[in-house]
This record gives structure tokens, C-alpha cells and sequence, in this order.
């Protein structure tokens, strides 16, 4: 790849401060938003730290990033209290005097004068920074953001609260750190639906184990997983050319599972698009979504010319009224069973005229779960010109979640339905 060379990777490392966390009254999430950036960049991370607000161990920590990693972003104790000496220590480590820096010392005054409030004494300590420190301004906050840039490493300050922490970390230390690497960074996200998560991950765990350049990344979405591939170079084309092999790597992998390597297609775009490319009408007949399905595909703008109606029917009797789903199908099979999901699919496809149904039957919890019928337990209907395909789904997680895991799973199904139909393609087995 890109005449054998191998670059250099930067090294970046976390340390979350606060006595919060560490006595876990508070979850690290900026410790996962910022790992997840990090990684999206191209830069490695090795290590991460939970660290309390107190000096002497903050500073040891400190150190010791500053050692063996060329970027440090720390995150919390830029606030105005006694407790906040993250600034104040980070400075010390880094051999520098506090200064007042006037535009942010304006910037405090206009936050008060704006809320009609009088700012106090501590304050001020948020216009303190220290001398040569590149200033992050805070759009939702007081304290501004700091990077410290010294000959071991550069140090980046942010704020905890993550309403302040992400903004900032997009708008600043993004282009901060890619102009740093003097790199351009480019990624192309692949997703796949029908495949679980741990699969994905088996599928591609060489691949994750051997690449620093371009490195891959998997995210478990409800129902999906993206694997997004990154790479940098020294401008878009040669980053492009890293990206491409491994996209066709992850394509032979994952076939017809992958819906889509475009950022902005959702798995319920690629069901649309597809009916709009065959000019299909599309139904969904729901019990325990609720109108979830219809709701997710109605996200999709130009579904008008697809999708013309659908049902909620929660109780037997609206099965029954509504879709004709048979009284002997559901004394003898119950409401969540195979037959049932197979007879709303068909009443839906035959009352409201559309080629493809899909109706959605199951066990959301918390309650009505049966040793046989356990809750979570979800069947699955498509109906695609006639012809039904049933799948039955056994998902974890709270009422919510089997919900959401069923409407994606629907929408997964619908895709493969209509792939099959009208594009003679096969899926791995059991991966769908
Ligand atoms: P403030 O000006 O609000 O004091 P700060 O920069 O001093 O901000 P902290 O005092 O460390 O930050 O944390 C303020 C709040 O931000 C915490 O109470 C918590 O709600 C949130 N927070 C801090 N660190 C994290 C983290 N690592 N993950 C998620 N939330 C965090
Ligand atoms: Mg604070």
C-alpha cells in the first residue's frame, strides 16, 4: 500500500478527571465519545485514566501521559470551584505561569450580563490560563477549552460537562489535530444489517488486529453494525486509495448483509430506495411496535410513493377485524406465533393493495413472557407479491429495546425480501 511506506500513527491519551467518576456517582461517557473520535481519526490510544481532583496524583498521571504519548486531552476541572485545578495543574506539569486572558475574561462578563446574573469571585478563575496556551472557545459554557503545547506532548484541556466537551472537541481539536498531523483523515462507513454484533466483530477481528492504516472500527447500532474504515495520507486521493482495498474486503465478507457504504442511508432508506427501484407499494401490519416500522419508514422523505398505509393492531380482535387473521389461528397458535405474523402480513398485502407486507408480532415485556414464549420472544412476517418469508427473533433488553431490535430487524427482513425477489441474490446462511 501507498509504495510500502508505513507511517508514523500519533499516540493520543485520556485522563478523565473527577472524584465523581472514580466513585462512579457519574458514568465516563467523554472517555467514550473521545475514544470513538480518536480512533475515527486515525490516531491510536493506549491508554486512558480516571483520575480525582487532587493535585499531587493528577500530576503524576499527567506526567506519565506526557511520557509516552504525543497528544494528552484531559476532560473535566476547567470549572470555576476550589475542586477544578485541572487547568492549574496541567500548567504547573508543563512549566507555565497562569496568565488573565482578556477575551475570555469579556467572554464571562457577556455570559452573566446575558442571563441578567452577577458572576462571583471564582469566576474570574476561568480567564486564567496558562501563558501560550491556544484558547478553545466555550459556545456553551464558561470555561474555555486550552492546548498546552510543549516539547513532549501537546496537552489539550477540555471541560466535563459533555454539552461543552463535544462542541468544542468538533469545532477545535478536530482541525487542531488534523492540520498536527499535517494529514488529511478519510473514512467510509460500512453498514450491515442481518449480521449480530459479535459476529461482525468475529468476522473482522484479523482485520482490526492487522491494520494500523487504514484501521477499521465497529459500532453496534440497534440492529445493525457499522464498521467504519479510516485512513490518512497526505491528501484525499491517496486516502481514498488506503480506504478502497479494505471496503472490498469488508464487501466480500459481508455480501449482500452490507445495505449501504454511504454516510447518509439509513437501513430504512435502503428499504425505500429499493421499492421506489422496483416500484413497489409498501405496508407494515405492527402489534408490539406500535407503529414504530411505519414511523421509521416515513423518516425517509419521498416514501409518499411507496407507502399508503399501515395498521396497528395490539389486540386478537383488530388482528382479526382488520387483517382477517383466522379466531382458530389465534386460539391455537396464540398471538405471537409464526401463523399469526404470516396472517397479518397477508391481510395487510391484501387489504391496503401493496406488494410488499410486513407485520410485526411479539413479547415487548415486562410482563406476559411464558417459559415457551419467553418475552423478547418476536416473529416477523414479509410478504413480497405473495410469497412469505417468517423469521422468528429472540431479543434481549428492556421493552424498549426488544422494540426497537424488532423494527430493525423488520426493516432488515423487508430489504432481504425484496433483494430476493427482484435481484435473485442469496445471504449467508443464518446471517440474516
Ligand atoms: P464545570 O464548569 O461545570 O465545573 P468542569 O470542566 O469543571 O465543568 P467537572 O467539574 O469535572 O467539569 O464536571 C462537571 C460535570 O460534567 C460533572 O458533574 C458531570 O456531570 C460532567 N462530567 C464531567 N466529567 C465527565 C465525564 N468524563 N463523562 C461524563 N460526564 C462528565
Ligand atoms: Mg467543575
Amino acid at each position: 500500500m501507498e509504495g510500502g511506506k508505513t507511517r508514523e500513527i500519533m499516540k493520543v491519551e485520556l485522563i478523565c478527571v473527577g472524584t465523581e467518576l472514580l466513585l462512579g456517582s457519574i458514568v465516563n461517557t467523554n472517555a467514550a465519545y473521545l475514544a470513538e473520535k480518536c480512533a475515527g481519526l486515525g490516531l491510536s490510544c493506549y491508554f486512558q485514566t480516571v483520575v480525582g481532583d487532587n493535585e499531587e496524583r493528577l500530576s503524576e498521571v499527567l506526567r506519565t501521559a506526557m511520557g509516552r504519548s504525543d497528544i494528552v486531552i484531559l476532560s473535566g476541572g476547567l470549572g470555576p470551584t476550589e475542586d477544578d485545578l485541572t487547568k492549574e495543574t496541567a500548567a504547573k506539569v508543563c512549566g507555565r505561569a497562569l496568565e488573565v486572558h482578556e477575551p475570555s475574561k469579556k467572554a464571562i462578563e457577556k455570559f452573566f450580563s446575558d442571563r441578567g446574573l452577577e458572576p462571583t469571585d471564582n469566576n474570574w478563575k476561568q480567564a486564567v490560563i496558562p501563558e501560550g496556551a491556544i484558547i478553545l472557545d466555550n459556545h456553551n459554557g464558561t470555561a474555555p477549552g486550552a492546548i498546552l503545547e510543549t516539547e513532549k506532548a501537546k496537552v489539550i484541556l477540555l471541560p466535563g460537562p459533555p454539552g461543552e466537551l463535544k462542541p468544542m472537541f468538533e469545532e477545535s481539536v478536530v482541525p487542531y489535530l488534523a492540520a498536527l498531523t499535517s494529514q488529511v483523515i478519510c473514512s467510509q462507513t460500512v453498514k450491515i444489517c442481518g449480521v449480530g454484533e459479535s459476529k461482525a466483530e468475529t468476522m473482522v477481528k484479523d482485520l482490526i488486529g492487522g491494520q494500523s492504516n487504514p484501521t477499521i472500527a465497529t459500532y453496534a447500532k440497534t440492529g445493525e453494525v457499522h464498521i467504519r474504515v479510516t485512513a490518512n495520507a497526505g491528501d484525499r486521493k491517496s486516502a481514498m486509495k488506503l480506504i478502497k482495498p479494505m471496503v472490498k474486503e469488508l464487501k466480500n465478507r459481508f455480501g449482500n448483509n452490507i445495505y449501504t457504504t454511504e454516510e447518509e442511508t439509513t437501513l430504512e432508506k435502503s428499504v425505500v430506495d429499493l421499492a421506489l427501484a422496483n416500484k413497489l407499494t409498501i405496508t407494515c401490519a405492527e402489534s408490539c411496535t406500535g407503529g414504530m416500522l411505519s414511523a421509521r419508514l416515513v423518516n425517509v422523505p419521498g416514501i409518499s410513493e411507496v407507502y399508503k398505509n399501515g395498521v396497528v393492531t395490539y389486540a386478537n380482535k383488530a388482528k382479526r377485524r382488520l387483517l382477517g387473521v383466522k379466531k382458530s389461528t389465534l386460539q391455537k397458535y396464540g398471538a405471537v406465533s409464526e401463523k399469526t405474523a404470516e396472517e397479518m402480513a397477508k391481510g395487510a398485502a391484501v387489504m391496503f393493495k401493496a406488494d410488499v407486507a410486513a407485520a410485526v408480532t411479539g413479547i415487548a415485556g415486562p410482563e406476559g413472557g411464558t417459559a415457551e414464549k419467553p418475552v423478547g420472544l418476536v416473529y416477523i412476517a414479509c410478504r413480497v407479491k405473495g410469497k412469505t418469508t417468517v423469521r422468528r427473533y429472540q431479543f434481549s433488553g428492556n421493552r424498549n429495546k426488544v422494540r426497537e431490535s424488532a423494527v430493525a430487524a423488520a426493516l432488515a427482513l423487508m430489504r432481504e425480501c425484496i433483494l430476493v425477489y427482484y435481484s435473485k441474490v442469496t445471504f449467508g446462511k443464518g446471517e440474516s
